[in-house]
């Protein structure tokens, strides 16, 4: 059989495009060599919200987190989302502000805060007199299994076929695409490499080299101390640098907070060779160190002065498809018709999946970039 489309990885790009594409009436096949949200999609803290200065990336982010409220009733599936709000916390009032500008512009909720306001959402937070702050309401998190695994589920009922357990091997052209794999070739017309950080290894053999860097992204865990009603939302706390989450009843998640580059013109962006993906093992899991679980504990306490009893539960240290801009790249490989890539995720994709899926569908139908994905171009880098 030929396929029209087959998608390499079964994460939440690939399950959403799938979803999107079969709806379409496409016959596609998404090859998955673990099981469903196997890498990163697994891993991930979910955190849904729109808080970007990058406005094609707010835009997107916003209409997907309207799609996470309705999930059940456009595939069928629960996402399980909570929300929670979103309190930042910065002492770069500059960049704060900015954001809420982007987010005001586009039309989502976000408004900057006094103490006394943040002090009514987290009565016993500690802030100090030069921290700035913003509330984006309507933002929260998801169950990222049962939401890969719903983009899934509703694919099938489309038509779509699913595979686990099969490891692509290599990608090659003939008159329409070869994929071989462990257990078997398959062909279609169209590819769409979704693998996160093995995107780029895949793409190897074809002679291109895509600008991601593989990027270590250290999670803790802790236990909540029983009865402790602090942090109940997710926290961006930029002066100290981490991000903080409820995880259940009686666990807190945090992870570290990075810079978001600013969104530099087409061909401007010159890729550091010294990061390149090329000698790093992109199924590399690490663990964190003893120093930089007491430094998340010690942020949080002196944040949180009710959780200074908080002891670390489990740590992991996945690695993250990174571009030089930290913006995704979508795109048709650029000498290669029909061969497309979804990656580059940077630490922020799950929250953007509903909507990479719809743009995705758009793109390989119609075979030109919808206006939203152009910001996520190839070009936009100098190779
Ligand atoms: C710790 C952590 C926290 C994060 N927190 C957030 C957050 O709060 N909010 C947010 O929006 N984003 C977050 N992210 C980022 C987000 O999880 C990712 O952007 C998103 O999950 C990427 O999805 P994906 O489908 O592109 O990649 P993946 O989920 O990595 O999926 C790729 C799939 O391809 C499969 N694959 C690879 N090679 C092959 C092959 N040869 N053959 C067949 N299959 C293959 C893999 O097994 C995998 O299932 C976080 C990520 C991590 C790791």
């Amino acid at each position: 059989m030929i396929y029209d489309v087959i998608i390499i990885g079964g994460g939440a790009w690939g399950c959403s495009t799938a979803m999107n594409l079969s709806k379409r009436g496409k016959k596609v096949l998404v090859l998955e060599r673990g099981y469903l949200a196997y890498a990163q999609s697994g891993h991930t803290s979910a955190i849904i919200r729109q808080f970007y200065s990058h406005e094609e990336t707010a835009k997107i982010a916003m209409l997907s987190l309207r799609y996470f409220r309705d999930f059940k009733q456009k595939t069928g599936f629960d996402a399980h989302f909570r929300q929670t709000g979103l309190l930042v916390i910065s002492d770069d009032s500059e960049s704060i502000k900015r954001t809420v500008e982007v987010l005001k512009k586009i039309g989502a909720k976000c408004e900057l805060l006094d103490k006394d306001r943040v002090k009514e959402i987290e009565p016993s937070i500690s802030l100090s007199n030069d921290e700035v702050f913003a509330f984006e309401p309507d933002a929260g998190y998801v169950d990222p299994i049962a939401t890969v695994w719903g983009f899934a589920q509703c694919a099938k009922g489309f038509g779509a076929q699913i595979l686990e357990g099969v490891k692509v091997k290599k990608i090659s052209r003939q008159k329409d695409w070869i994929i071989e794999s462990d257990k078997g070739t398959f062909e279609s017309e169209k590819v769409i490499v979704a693998a996160g950080t093995n995107t780029p290894f895949l793409i190897r053999d074809l002679g291109f080299n895509l600008p991601i860097y593989l990027f270590p992204f250290p999670m803790c865990y802790y236990r909540r101390p029983y009865g402790a009603k602090s942090l109940m939302r997710v926290i961006f706390d930029s002066t100290n640098n981490y991000y903080a989450r409820p995880e259940g009843e009686s666990e807190i998640l945090v992870g570290p907070m990075h810079d978001e580059m600013t969104y530099a013109e087409s061909s401007a962006i010159a890729v550091d060779k010294n990061l390149y993906w090329a000698d790093k093992n992109p199924d590399w899991i690490g663990r964190i160190d003893f120093d930089l679980s007491s430094a998340y504990s010690r942020a949080l306490s002196i944040r949180f002065p009710e959780l200074s009893e908080i002891h670390p539960s489990r740590d992991f240290v996945p690695l993250l498809d990174v571009t030089p801009d930290w913006q995704p790249i979508i795109d048709e490989l650029p000498g290669f018709d029909g061969l497309f890539v979804a990656c580059g995720s940077s630490g922020h994709g799950f929250k953007l999946s509903p909507l990479i899926g719809e743009i995705f569908a758009d793109f390989v139908i119609s075979g030109k970039p919808p206006s939203f994905a152009r910001a996520y171009s190839l070009s936009r880098f100098r190779m």
